[in-house]
């Protein structure tokens, strides 16, 4: 059975398609009872997510995934229940903005380098008032034809090693943590399977996130395979980090597993909600 959670999401405040009113009533009308939106770095779709919710029959939680450096690769650590009035996580996050900036446009001269002109530009008129993404730059490049979609074009240009890459800095792991923390929220990894860290590093990972007051990582994601749902489930038991899910939902043709088809978490895990009160009713 598919869960009614789901804590993983973006909308067009990133890199998703809906706007945070639109991605509600989708999730409502997908079975989702229990939604948090998580846009890449920017919680100022939070305030007409939660506005929209009501009507819609969904308990809103308010969220945020914020880009990290650790060991120089990037994680994503997903904030739950901040506070979205916190002057110190807004004025982090606004810092985070102009070095997405800064870094489009060294990603645009490399891009330039092997004949494509206009990069910045094109990701940037696809992103309008939005944060810009390597999904910007991806739907760029689909679109004036350097591939053919959005899962070949990162292989060719926006990977590591590839023309359209640049090795950006992001905060610390620890700096991501206590922003999450000291905003009354969760911190959560996201889709651990995802990173290519090798069992040592992630057993690391997993110990160095639980010390600076981490809560849990995300089991079941889009990103995951059934397998990874129990390896994961498996170390979060052993760190005694509570469990996630989000579909990470970005919009058709974008997302990695549809709204409302996410399963429900592995038996034994701690659900992250457990002592929520807008998820009372689903434990
Ligand atoms: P950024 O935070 O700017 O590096 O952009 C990362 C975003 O690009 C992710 O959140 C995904 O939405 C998207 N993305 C990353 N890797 C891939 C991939 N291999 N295929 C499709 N989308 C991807
Ligand atoms: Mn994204
Ligand atoms: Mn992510
Ligand atoms: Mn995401």
């Amino acid at each position: 059975m598919a869960a009614k959670i789901d804590l993983h999401c973006h909308s067009t405040i990133s890199d998703g398609l809906l706007s945070p009113h639109d991605l509600v009533a989708h999730a409502a009308n997908s079975g989702v009872k229990v939604l948090a939106l998580t846009d890449h770095d920017d919680i100022s779709g939070l305030v007409s997510a939660r506005e929209a919710a009501p009507q819609h029959g969904i308990q809103f939680i308010n969220g945020v995934e914020i880009s990290a450096t650790w060991k120089k690769r990037t994680l994503h650590i997903v904030g739950l229940k901040i506070d979205s009035e916190n002057l110190a996580l807004k004025a982090a996050l606004d810092k985070v903005r102009i070095g997405r900036d800064e870094r489009a446009q060294e990603m645009a001269i490399g891009l330039a380098r092997v004949g494509i002109h206009g990069a910045y530009e094109g990701a940037k008129a696809i992103a309008k008032q939005s944060i810009i993404t390597r999904s910007h730059f991806a739907q760029f490049l689909v679109q004036s034809g350097h591939a053919k979609d959005v899962r070949s074009v990162f292989k060719k240009y926006l990977v590591k090693g590839k023309p359209g890459f640049v090795d950006h800095q992001w905060m610390s792991l620890e700096e991501a943590v206590r922003l999450i923390r000291a905003s009354g929220g969760s911190a959560v990894i996201a889709h651990p399977g995802r990173y290519d860290l090798g069992t040592i590093n992630m057993l690391l990972l997993m110990h160095e996130f639980r010390s600076y007051g981490g809560a849990a990582i995300e089991v079941v994601t889009g990103s995951h395979t059934p397998p990874q749902y129990q390896q994961f489930a498996k170390i979060a038991h052993r760190f005694s980090l509570k469990c996630s899910i989000g579909s990470d939902y970005h919009g058709t043709g974008l997302s990695y597993m549809a709204m409302g088809c996410v399963p429900e978490l592995p038996a034994g895990c701690v659900p992250v909600w457990d002592d929520w009160q807008e998820a009372q009713y689903l434990v």
